[in-house]
């Protein structure tokens, strides 16, 4: 969907189903798909299992994507529009939920990477405006904030700012030289996560990352005097946390434990993207956890675009399920 109606304050948030392909292991188990798509909104479960697969459910978002569709169209018909706002100085988040495998890393690695080739080719078509490209990485693990660009893994404070609103103390910003400068961060925060993983047990899919691209930009004539026109925004490009801890948490009925921080961070999001979508009115829980004060401005001038991802057989039949019933709420 193009979203249309144009920039008004805040626009619906895009809703869309990506299911990977089986992988080689699953082909050779001979695992079932129970997943059909009809159209490319639609997608309905039908489960191989004889007792259940009378009850067929569709389920409708802005777009599924289907096994064989590639990242590259994934990106073109979503996320790029949202993403390639932050040029005009609208801020925007690209979301991939999902659990474990589902392969959310996947698509936001394809998507970061188109993002940043559009934003660069974007740049130079615009020799009027002057660009400066920064930077950031942040991990949450266990509503601790950790830099993933520096090696001090002290954590982050927030700050709230009148007009910035919550702001990640410290939290290194590198300007970039060049698109290649770029690959050696993204690498640099893989390698962090890494280091994560062996003493934290399987960090990655525990934790939230959040790469950030922040653009500034100013019209050549007005630059170095007092009247300025200079556009400030970041795209936000955010792999959660697997949902099936999530997911785990709500099916068995259980309160949310103090210390249960990654379904906190995730159920908090869930809450907020749910009340957003019936209207800016009432109370927005964003200081209920780390990533939604990050994402404040979710709720301010903004776009923002979720990717579902499920995996293709019927394995994690009630996992899959919930990423769906999350998403119907969403939309
Ligand atoms: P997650 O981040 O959700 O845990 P990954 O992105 O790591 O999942 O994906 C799990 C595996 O599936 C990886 O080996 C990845 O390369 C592969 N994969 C995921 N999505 C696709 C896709 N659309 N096409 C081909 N391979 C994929
Ligand atoms: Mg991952």
């Amino acid at each position: 969907g193009g979203g249309g109606g144009g920039f008004g304050k805040v626009e619906r948030i895009l809703v869309s189903v990506r299911l990977r392909p089986l992988s080689e292991r699953e082909i050779a188990r001979k695992d079932p798909c129970d997943w059909e798509c009809i159209n490319d909104t639609t997608i309905i479960f039908r489960s191989s299992v004889p007792e259940r697969a009378m009850f067929p459910t569709a389920y409708t978002f802005d777009r599924v994507f289907w096994c064989d569709c590639a990242t590259r169209q994934v990106y073109e018909d979503g996320a790029k529009e949202v993403a390639l706002s932050v040029v005009s100085g609208i801020n925007s988040s690209i979301f991939a939920y999902g659990q474990t495998s589902s392969g959310k890393t996947y698509t936001m690695s394809g998507i970061t990477e188109y993002t940043v080739a559009d934003i660069y080719d974007y740049i130079r078509r615009h020799e009027e405006r002057a660009f400066v490209l920064k930077f950031s990485a942040m991990e949450i693990y266990n509503e601790a904030v950790k830099d993933l660009l520096s090696t001090d893994s002290t954590p982050l404070r927030l700050l709230d700012d009148p007009e910035k609103g919550t702001i990640v103390e410290k939290l290194t910003e590198e300007v970039l030289r060049d698109w290649n400068h770029l690959k050696e961060l993204i690498s640099v925060c893989e390698a962090q996560r890494k280091i994560g993983e062996t003493s934290l047990n399987e960090t990655s899919s525990r934790s939230h990352q959040i790469l950030r691209l922040t653009i500034e930009s100013s019209a050549r004539e007005f630059l170095g005097k007092e009247t300025s026109s200079t556009l400030v925004a970041s795209v936000n490009f955010v792999d959660l946390a697997g949902s099936e801890r999530a997911s785990q948490a709500l099916s068995a009925g259980a309160r949310l434990k103090e210390g249960c921080h990654i379904n906190r961070s995730l159920l908090t999001l869930g809450t907020v993207i749910r009340k957003l979508s019936k209207g800016r009115n009432g109370h927005i829980p964003y200081r209920d956890s780390k990533l939604t004060r990050i994402l404040t401005f979710l709720g301010r001038e903004c776009k923002n675009c979720n990717y579902l991802h499920n995996e293709p057989c019927t394995k994690p039949y009630e996992q899959s399920r919930n990423t769906l019933l999350f998403a119907s709420c969403a939309r």
